[in-house]
């Protein structure tokens, strides 16, 4: 048997969710069986646990978007018995059980070989948020942005995507500007390598079409009014990487900053991104994010913490990222 947060659908309903001891031949499908080490807590995981959102596309899911382990057993002849492995998206928490388990059943072709310079720990303190983060640095890059552009905004500054894409861009030489609700934390942020910070209330409301040009490029994770307060603020020629709707799914805005000033609208997804990328962004985040800054951004909770912790998280007071200790 096996522990793993089950999440049940009740008569009236809600969303359940408990620690549950489960028969491994229960585990869906797939080539490779993995003996998951750790797991995380992402917006999309916290959504699903608290049925906020309709995340979770049949019941009894294990939830989990994010899982990082040892291959116990394999049919696919790319992985064998013992190799580090980490998964990222594919539906797994969504459609397929997840990684908020002792054990998972996955297809071999979602697996990534945990990259030579981390350690199973680590990738989880990344997670989706991290490798989200890193796909919007590429993205960025892919449109030219560079250091001598110009100064780089991260909303949702304090988040699991906006703190790592915090420390990315610094590292990477840009001057970063972190825009967050939560200015207390400014010290955090600074340390991560933020030289501006932005009270989010002032990006959070209905703006004009086109504003003062203040940004080369950002990294959105938060939508709605803030994307379009950012596009109409980027500098000529400048683009943001959008991931994210912590603030709302909508996005009120006009074409100005498009068909005026030649700003780019680059969207990002982690879940379908193919596997080069993935490969890519992987080995990027092993090279260039510093390790240091990684532990002092990460708490780490064991699997019955879990569910107290996702409307927390939602409601926006958790800070940076959650790895969840599974065994
Ligand atoms: P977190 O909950 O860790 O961070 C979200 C941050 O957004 C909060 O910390 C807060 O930052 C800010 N925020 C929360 N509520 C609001 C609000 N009402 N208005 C403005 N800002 C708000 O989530 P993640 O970083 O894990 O994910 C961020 C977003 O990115 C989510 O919407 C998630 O679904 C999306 N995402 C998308 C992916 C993709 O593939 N496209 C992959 C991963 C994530 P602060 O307190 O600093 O203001």
């Amino acid at each position: 048997m096996f522990d793993a947060l089950l999440l049940t659908k009740t008569d009236d309903g809600t969303t359940r969710a408990a620690v549950t001891a489960l028969d491994p031949s229960a585990l869906p499908e797939g080539e490779v069986r993995v003996d998951v080490a750790f797991s995380t807590v992402n917006y999309k995981d916290a959504l699903a646990i608290t049925g906020k959102s309709p995340v979770v596309r049949k019941f009894p899911m294990v939830p989990g978007i994010d899982f990082a382990g040892t291959v116990a057993e394999s049919s696919d002849a790319r992985y064998k018995k013992g190799d580090p492995v980490l998964l990222n998206g594919w539906g797994v928490g969504e459609a397929h059980w997840g990684g908020l388990a002792q054990q998972a059943r996955v297809k071999a072709d979602w697996l990534v070989a945990i990259p030579p310079g981390f350690d199973a720990r680590q990738t989880m303190a990344i997670g989706t948020a991290g490798y989200t983060a890193m796909l919007c640095v590429m993205a960025l890059q892919q449109h030219g942005l560079t250091p001598a552009s110009g100064p780089v905004l991260v909303t949702g500054a304090n988040g699991g995507v906006g703190t790592i894409a915090i420390a990315l861009l610094a590292r990477l030489g840009f001057e970063v500007h972190a825009s967050t609700g939560r200015t207390a934390e400014a010290a955090h942020l600074q340390r991560l390598g933020a030289r501006e910070i932005i009270d989010r209330a002032t990006l959070g409301e209905p703006g004009k079409p086109l504003q003062k040009e203040r940004w080369a490029g950002a990294v959105d994770s938060v939508g709605s009014h803030t994307l379009a307060n950012v596009c109409a603020s980027l500098r000529y020629g400048g683009t943001v990487a959008a991931c994210g709707l912590a603030q709302g799914m909508d996005f009120p805005a006009s074409v100005a900053p498009f068909i005026l000033r030649g700003v780019t609208l680059a969207g990002v997804d982690s879940v379908q991104a193919p596997q080069a990328r993935r490969v890519e962004a992987w080995r990027r985040l092993a090279a260039e994010l510093p390790r240091d800054l990684l532990d002092a951004n990460t708490q780490t909770l064991g699997l019955g913490a879990v569910a107290e912790l996702a409307p927390r998280l939602l409601a926006g007071q958790v800070r940076g990222r959650v790895v969840v200790d599974v065994r």
